[in-house]
């Protein structure tokens, strides 16, 4: 390990100081410009997070080699709720966050307190995160990096939201996001534990009187209110009578929080526990029945209002928790009940679905067998009977005026009359609630008044985003379909919060931009931002003018510069290099960020930039695991990445978080893996520092002659592994890559050292050596360039290029020969274990040219389709010379027959190729590997050899290509 971080610290320096990575407009190169998702700098990397950057690093990597002008840059975005929540958490003592911050990832506690100040942090962990950057190898231009706080970049930002306002994509209004009460903040996924997206539903409120209150269901289904038998209540949740608005509402206390949040007055007037509503009764504002109030455990005051009107018809919930109060006489008996109040309660079907009877939660729940409320099943009984009716059910006659609609449409239609008529309401409620910000508060809706959103929603923009979708190329191409789903359903979307980091809005400076609206261009802003550094330009200086005149090309560049004071040349000079990287040619990030950021980045490059510079690619990875459980610090599972770097070195860790999945996939980590990469490093160290002592030792005596069979196999094997690797990073399957080189290419290696081990012939070995070190110099840079100059390869390897195959050295006839070795070989060991023997002499025989004759014919005809051997033998009975010997033809040509037929056709067409092996002669050539690998004499002898030895008749069972083997 410690000759491993010496090499690490040796390259990283020289590159520094080389400054390879620095990527300037060069008109004579073709460009590739490849970005990552900048870091939230609010904790440390840990190996997770190493796969992205890895992938996005190693790509960079093989293309400079493929002769590209590689720009791969880095940023730190300090915007915004996760670095701020983070601070926060801090400050407020969070137990588990100190702990996870100074036990995992060793932050020396006098620093701890520091880090309670937004800012502090994020410089902090830029600081961290940086060097793991650095230490794990990124080819990086440092000089492009910046953070989103930098009062340049905040100029960017303005301009760019100009840009929207001015295209009509950002709106003023009130609209129901996320929430975090305890911050006093919209909450995106971003911004919440575990990267959860609020989702939002609308519920409908529907106003059953009791007495002169009002007691609020919440529905998704406001058009089974025909179907109401009963109300539930939770009996041990605390409940609230409420003023709201001008009416006298009962609700859970949880509710009457939220609303509050919904724009309503509330006026809280006296608390009382569910059980105290037990037992009275309700009218229904649609029906004018009179039901009762009930108890049921499943309903949660946390969920909406926390009164649920009972549809035992349809919902089987209700079905469920009807069927079990029959069942409880004392409990009836405390809330003044009888079980025949109950059992009068008549189970109404208001809508007919194909398929079930006349009450379809019923039928859902005997053929489920569910007798509990508890039942997990009911989830399902409830998903199935919802998905019917809504896609095939009608509403009945006992209706009214809804009569005969299907249920989609009554749905919506109740809804507006009841509405309408002031019978029901609306409330909006998390759908997938519990979601918790990660300040730690539960999240609710709030009706955001006079907020600033990006209209995602706007069709025109959305056919856009299309466009531009349809034209990139994405990988895993698996995840296309979901692209289109989140353009499809993306709406407005807030874009500004009163606190964090970040740049204000621009008109409305009260607002700052929060973290996923202002990360969706700056790809365009690396471009330029070394131009501003090195001519120090100043904020005030970098007006709307001048980013028009830059990435848009409008505007007088004198009168720009007039006013500016940056020269012409300068706002020429950053045109140039906009135009040279852009557009973009791949980003980079994890599976999760496609439902907002990429998305985001299609959306706002379509409405800022012309058609020829929106992005032409985006990969994306899935996660990484630990010993196959998910990184999680509860799971203590977590290895930072700087503690990875120093137990494994920076080389092992990116073959290992590449080499086990394919992009689709989770990747597993796991301490093995690091270590046998480890292991296979080393090994291919001491390897190349074998071979340059044997060339030392050998190169006098080394025979200058031609390439030997063995010596053009391993050639043609290389360009094989050449070909297989290149078109496997051309479809960015690194996994395959990384197999193919480090790998199976080993494996040929080994077989030809073994089979070469006295000839000394390095100048192979080399060539294989050097052509390994090339493909592997992606991945594991390091220790490719010690070896590349241990090798004498020119510069540095990372510049070096790519290799291609080289058709001249594909030698098929020496794939096949070698192949022959190999098989013989296997035959005779498994021989030799099946007789349990020990060899003195082995002989071979090989088949006679009148066999290989045969052999290829029918290879030949059988490309055309399947052969039989009576075909077969008509069309050699026919020369008088195979007359002679119908015999032994009919006996050959039955055995080869059905193993010709089972050849693939690509096989087939390369034994055509090739045409006869001298196999005798391939055997001899091999004679002494063979003879100390079986460790026994041997006789190779061909079959139509006269007077040959063959004193249990073997020799006519040789076939071409399966010698015959007998064995004393
Ligand atoms: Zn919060």
């Amino acid at each position: 390990m410690e000759f491993l971080r010496k090499i690490e610290e040796k390259w990283q320096k020289r590159w520094e100081e080389a400054r390879i990575f620095e990527a300037n407009p060069d008109p004579s190169k073709p460009k590739f410009y490849i970005t990552v998702a900048y870091p939230y700098p609010n904790s440390p990397q840990h190996i997770g997070h190493a796969r992205t950057y890895t992938l996005a690093d190693a790509y960079a990597r093989y293309m400079r080699m493929r002769g590209y002008n590689v720009l791969l840059p880095m940023a730190f975005h300090y915007t915004g709720t996760p670095v701020l929540a983070m601070a926060k958490r801090l400050a407020e003592n969070d137990q588990e966050l100190i702990k996870d911050f100074v036990n995992v990832y060793k932050v020396p506690k006098e620093k701890l307190k520091d880090l309670t100040d937004p800012l502090c942090m994020a410089r902090y962990f830029h600081e961290e995160i940086k060097e793991g950057m650095k230490r794990i190898g990124y080819s990086i231009d440092w000089r492009r990096e910046f953070t989103t706080i930098d009062p340049q970049y905040n100029r960017f930002i303005e301009w760019q939201f100009h840009k929207l306002r001015e295209k009509g994509y950002i709106k003023r209004g009130s609209h129901p996001v996320g929430w975090c009460p305890k911050d006093g903040n919209p909450v995106g996924q971003h911004d919440t534990e575990g990267d959860i997206e609020p989702e939002i539903g609308e519920f409908v409120l529907i106003k059953f009187k009791h007495g002169e209150w009002v007691l609020p269901t919440a529905t998704l289904r406001p058009e089974t209110v025909f179907g109401v038998t009963n109300i539930w209540v939770n009996p041990k949740a605390l409940y609230v009578k409420a003023e709201v608005d001008d009416e006298k509402w009962i609700t859970s206390r949880e509710c009457a929080e939220k609303l509050t949040y919904q724009n309503r007055r509330v006026t809280v007037l006296e608390g009382l526990y569910g059980k105290e509503l037990v037992g009275k009764t309700a009218e229904n504002p649609v029906t004018g029945d009179k039901i009762y109030i009930l108890p049921a455990d499943f309903v949660d005051p946390k969920n909406a209002t926390g009164v649920v009107m009972s549809v035992p018809g349809h919902a089987p919930y209700d079905y469920v928790a009807l069927e079990n109060l029959k069942s409880k006489p004392a409990e009836l008996t405390e809330y003044g009940l009888k079980v025949e109040d109950i059992t009068s309660i008549k189970v109404i079907s208001i809508i007919a679905v194909p398929g079930y009877l006349e009450i379809p939660a019923a039928d859902v729940v005997k053929r489920m067998g569910i007798r509990e409320q508890t039942d997990l099943k009911l989830e399902d009984a409830t998903k199935e009977v919802y998905r019917h009716e809504f896609h095939s059910g009608r509403m009945r006659t006992n209706t009214g005026k809804y009569a005969g609609l299907p249920v989609a449409e009554a749905r919506e239609k109740v809804k507006q009359d009841l509405i309408s008529s002031g019978k029901a309401t609306t409330m909006y409620e998390l759908l997938n609630r519990p979601v918790r910000c990660r300040c730690g508060a539960e999240c609710v809706v709030k009706i955001f008044e006079d907020q600033w959103f990006i209209d995602y929603g706007n069709p025109e923009w959305k056919a856009l985003a299309h466009k531009c979708l349809e034209r990139m190329r994405i990988y895993p191409e698996e995840l296309r379909t979901q692209y289109r789903h989140v353009i499809d359903w993306l709406h407005e979307k807030a874009c500004a919060r009163k606190s964090g980091l970040g740049t204000r809005l621009p008109w409305d400076p009260d607002w700052i931009i929060e973290s996923l609206s202002d990360s969706t261009i700056y790809m365009a802003y690396y471009t330029i931002v070394r131009h501003i550094k090195l001519y120090n330009i100043q904020p005030n200086q970098l007006t709307d003018e001048v980013f028009d005149y830059v990435f848009l090309g409008i505007g007088e560049v004198e009168q720009i510069a007039k006013k500016t004071g940056i020269s012409p040349d300068v706002l020429d000079g950053m045109r140039r290099e906009f135009l040279y990287f852009y557009p973009l040619d791949s980003r980079h990030s994890a599976h999760e960020l496609i439902p907002n950021h990429l998305t985001f980045m299609i959306f706002n490059h379509t409405a800022i930039f012309p058609e020829e510079l929106w992005p032409r690619q985006i990969v994306t990875n899935g996660v990484v695991t630990m010993e196959g459980a998910k990184m999680s610090k509860s799971f203590g599972n977590i290895i930072p990445l700087r503690e990875g770097l120093a137990a494994y070195g920076a080389d092992p860790i990116r073959l290992s978080v590449l080499a086990t999945a394919e992009l689709l996939q989770d990747a597993d980590f796991s301490s093995a893996v690091a270590k046998a990469m480890l292991e296979k490093l080393e090994k291919l160290y001491r390897i190349v520092l074998q071979t340059l002592q044997t060339e030392e030792t050998t190169e006098k005596r080394e025979t200058r002659g031609g390439l030997t069979t063995v010596d053009r196999w391993m050639l043609s094997r290389l360009q094989e592994h050449i070909k297989k690797a290149t078109e496997a990073m051309e479809r960015l399957e690194v996994r395959k890559a990384i197999q193919t080189i480090l790998f199976e290419l080993d494996q040929d290696l080994q077989w030809y050292q073994k089979r070469i081990k006295n000839c000394g012939k390095t100048n192979v070995i080399k060539e294989v050596l050097r052509n390994q070190i090339l493909m592997l110099a992606p991945f594991a840079p390091h220790i490719s360039e010690e070896l590349w100059e241990k090798l004498d390869g020119k510069g540095f390897v990372s510049l070096a290029p790519w290799p291609r195959p080289d058709e001249t050295k594909v030698d098929i006839k020496a794939e096949e020969s070698e192949a022959l070795i190999m098989g013989v070989l296997e035959d005779t060991r498994n021989i030799l274990k099946a007789t349990k023997t020990k060899p003195r002499k082995i002989f071979y025989y090989t088949a006679a040219p009148w066999k290989w004759h045969v052999y290829l014919k029918a290879i030949e005809k059988s490309v055309e389709g399947r052969i039989t051997q009576s075909a077969l033998m008509k069309e050699f009975l026919r020369d008088p010379e195979f007359k002679a010997k119908a015999r032994e033809l009919a006996d050959f040509a039955g055995k080869i027959i059905e193993e010709i037929n089972q050849i693939p056709p690509e096989k087939k067409r390369r034994l055509i190729m090739v045409g006869r092996i001298n196999e005798a002669q391939v055997l001899k050539e091999a004679e002494d590997f063979l003879r100390d690998e079986l460790n026994a004499e041997l006789m190779i002898l061909e079959e139509k050899e006269a007077q040959l030895y063959d004193p249990k008749g073997k020799a006519r069972l040789a076939r071409p290509l399966r010698p015959a083997i007998y064995i004393e």
